[in-house]
């Protein structure tokens, strides 16, 4: 039998069982699809594209030393797949599940239509996502017969999909070399100090196990990297080292549930605040690393040259541009989508509806920006570097430059004022949220300006 095997986020040979499955049934014409459409959605950005590429080169290789190359064809998977079926008399076709996002899982309803009128068995395998069990070894990479003399086609650059310029210098590069290489030093050295450094963005850049793109291209499975974790926990028993692994394993355990909740997400929305008028300018301040918030801007000029960012900064970027500045939560987490290498749906959109404003259980939430930084970055060194216009300020004003006695010399100058004040932002958004859960909306008394140095309460 011939068999069109087509790879999605799950850009890797080893563990990977709908390869093992369908090198077992016959001739294995194995697929990637680049589509434009997709490619072209408000969550997708050139350097996700540039990462997908870089994997797609070294699976191609990979997948030669096994039998053939990787075979890429740019255009819609549902006009391509039935193409090639035809054409090299495939009468099966094989992927994994993939989460997704709405377009794509659109897209699969449609292909899967489609290959059934056409007389082609679809068979989808489901993706262990969040590794629960590690017991099953990881499978091998198997060596396979290919469908001979197909053109393997070009991997497309950025242009080719449309893809917008988008300079990312310090950008994590694809593929499963630099995926191992990364999982060996987290557990050989960098993960002593994971739970503790993890919530700092200075520390976690180095403490974090740096493995999410990789994870969300599917360029090593979770449960390879559970498996190599706990066979690491075995060696170190007891101590700081278990517990940094154990806290490591759960994480990527979380990984599964995000998918359902992905799926249940836009109907379980919970209510948020609407964009306000003046949301074009404020938009822009906030993706700029322009809002004058010392931390929160170095976080996201940081985030934009690297494309990546630890959790507990990620959901500050996100809360204060819905809580604080009342932008809308979609256009929010589309503009943090595109600068994420890691992207991932499944993780990232319930990650945005826990932290935008109103949370599923009810609890507002506002991360205070300036606290952040006061308890991550106590001296401002990583706050300087990202914001180098902060250079002349002192350490114990470099989070609330407006205090600085050199202040005038500075806002409104090189820096900007802080773009609202963070208490009355957050009287108007419970004010604004209130009648959306049924409430009186609370009476509000005009509060301190920012530059008066009132702290905002971390609700
Ligand atoms: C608003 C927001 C958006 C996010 N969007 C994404 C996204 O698009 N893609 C993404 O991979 N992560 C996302 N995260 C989760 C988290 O911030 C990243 O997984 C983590 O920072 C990646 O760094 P790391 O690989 O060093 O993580 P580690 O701490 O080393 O964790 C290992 C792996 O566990 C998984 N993981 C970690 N935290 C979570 C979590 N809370 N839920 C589910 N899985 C988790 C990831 O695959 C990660 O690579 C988001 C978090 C927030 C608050």
């Amino acid at each position: 039998m011939n068999v069109l095997l087509w790879f999605k986020r799950d850009l890797r040979v080893y563990d990977h069982p709908a390869l093992c499955l369908a090198a077992g049934w016959g001739r294995v014409l194995p697929l990637y699809v680049a589509e434009p459409d997709y490619w072209a959605l408000p969550d997708t950005s050139s350097r996700q594209w540039a990462f997908t590429a870089e994997t797609l080169a070294g699976l191609r290789t990979d997948l030669a030393a096994l039998g053939g190359p990787l075979i890429v064809r740019t255009g819609d998977a549902i006009e391509v797949l039935p193409r090639l079926c035809k054409q090299n008399a495939i009468t099966r076709i094989i992927s994994h599940q993939d989460v997704g996002n709405t377009w794509t899982r659109a897209r699969d309803r449609r292909l899967a239509a489609c290959v059934r009128d056409a007389g082609i068995e679809w068979k989808e395998v489901p993706l262990a996502r969040g590794a629960q069990k590690c017991d099953d070894p990881a499978l091998p990479a198997p060596r396979f017969q290919p469908i001979d003399g197909i053109e393997p086609g070009e991997i497309p650059p950025a242009r080719a999909l449309r893809l917008q310029a988008d300079s990312c210098p310090h950008r994590q590069t694809g593929g499963r070399v630099q995926a191992g290489a990364l999982l060996d030093s987290f557990l050989e050295h960098r993960g002593a100090g994971y739970l503790r450094s993890m919530p700092s963005p200075l520390k976690a850049e180095r403490a974090c196990s740096r493995l999410s793109p990789y994870l969300a291209a599917g360029v090593i499975s979770s449960r390879s990297v559970v498996a190599a974790s706990v066979a690491r926990r075995a060696t170190r028993p007891g101590g700081p080292w278990a517990a940094n692994l154990r806290g490591f394993e759960t994480r990527l355990v979380w990984r599964a549930p995000s998918a359902q909740s992905a799926q249940g997400m836009d109907r379980h929305a919970a209510p948020h605040l609407a964009g306000s008028p003046t949301s074009g300018a404020l938009m822009e301040a906030w993706a700029q690393g322009q809002t004058g918030y010392p931390f929160l801007d170095a976080c996201m000029r940081y985030l934009t040259a690297s494309g990546w960012l630890n959790f507990k900064a990620r959901a500050m970027l996100l809360s204060f541009a819905t809580y604080y500045l009342g932008l809308d939560r979609s256009a929010v987490g589309n503009v943090l989508a595109r600068r994420f290498t890691d992207y991932d749906p499944s993780i990232h959109w319930p990650q945005v509806q826990q932290h935008s404003g109103l949370s599923e259980n009810g609890r507002l939430r506002g991360i205070d920006p300036v606290k952040q930084g006061l308890e991550h970055d106590p001296r401002g060194s990583f706050t300087r570097r990202w914001v180098p216009e902060l250079a002349p300020v002192p350490d114990r004003f470099v989070h609330m430059p407006w205090i600085w006695p050199g202040a005038q010399s500075l806002l409104g100058r090189r820096y900007p004022e802080p773009i609202v004040d963070l208490a009355t932002a957050a009287k108007e958004a419970r004010a604004a949220i209130a009648p959306l859960r049924g409430e009186t909306p609370p009476k509000t008394r005009r509060s301190r300006p920012a530059h008066l140095g009132q702290l905002a309460l971390d609700l």
